[in-house]
């Protein structure tokens, strides 16, 4: 059988997801190990998770495998208005972000500045405030889920 190996891994992980627990903050957790098994070895062979051989019926993922697991959960089996929680804006800072046109709004939103990743992220929009009569918008990295916002000059 001839299968898209890539699209498998991804869902096989967003699915490990599902069944993590003995989650550790910065040290990845566990998950139940139920799944194909060339598909467990090359999530393995990809960093997410620790060698499944054994003969306990979970597996460790790495840290970088519970949060790209997590990611995969939300992107393939959550409902959008689920994961993207309403952002709060101020009376001032609403006006302003309505009057940019709704494309640059998202052009804005994909490529923000996380000082985390040190790379161009999208943004989880949490908040908007006018400050120094500059638009700020708050928010986290959607890769590391570190803290980062954008600010926007003022129109002339
Ligand atoms: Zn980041």
């Amino acid at each position: 059988m001839k299968y898209d190996e890539d699209k498998v891994d991804d869902c096989t992980l967003a699915l490990l997801y599902l069944v993590a627990h003995g989650r550790e903050e910065g040290y990845g957790a566990r998950a139940w190990k139920g799944f194909d098994w060339d598909t467990l070895n090359r999530l393995h062979n990809k960093g997410y998770l620790s060698n499944p051989v054994g003969k306990t019926k979970s597996v460790a993922m790495t840290e970088q495998g519970f949060l790209q697991a997590k990611s995969l959960f939300e992107k393939h089996f959550m409902n959008k208005t689920d994961t993207i929680a309403f952002p709060n804006f101020t009376a001032p800072a609403k006006k302003r972000w309505n009057q940019i046109p709704e494309g640059t709004r998202k052009d804005i939103l994909d490529n923000v500045w996380c000082p985390h990743c040190r790379t161009g992220i999208s943004m989880r929009l949490r908040e908007g405030v006018i400050e120094e009569r500059c638009l700020v918008l708050r928010g986290t990295c959607n890769l590391c889920k570190g803290e980062v916002a954008r600010v926007i000059e003022p129109p002339e």
